[in-house]
């Protein structure tokens, strides 16, 4: 299934526009969602999983795919070694 497959199906049947489907984002209630990658394997996980922001730390951290997770947190702590704090 496509992220933007996953965020139609997600909407059907609450009639939410799908305006951003491409781009892998939901309005829902007035709130921007993001569709990530998932690797919880729950019964029924599409493969993906549709967040908040302030759900997606959480997500990165416990339930997305390794490589996705490795890759963030190589991100993250490379930044980190390179931005010198006062
Ligand atoms: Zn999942």
């Amino acid at each position: 299934m496509t992220r933007a497959e996953f965020i139609r199906d997600y909407a059907a049947s609450s009639g939410i526009p799908t305006d951003w489907a491409e781009l892998g984002l939901l309005e829902v209630r007035g709130k921007t969602k993001i569709a990530l990658p998932c690797a919880c394997e729950r019964d029924g996980c599409p493969g993906w999983a549709l967040l908040a922001a302030d759900e997606v730390l959480d997500h990165l951290e416990f339930r997305a795919p390794e490589k996705l997770r490795d890759a963030y947190n190589d991100a993250v702590s490379a930044l980190d070694q390179s931005s010198p704090r006062a």
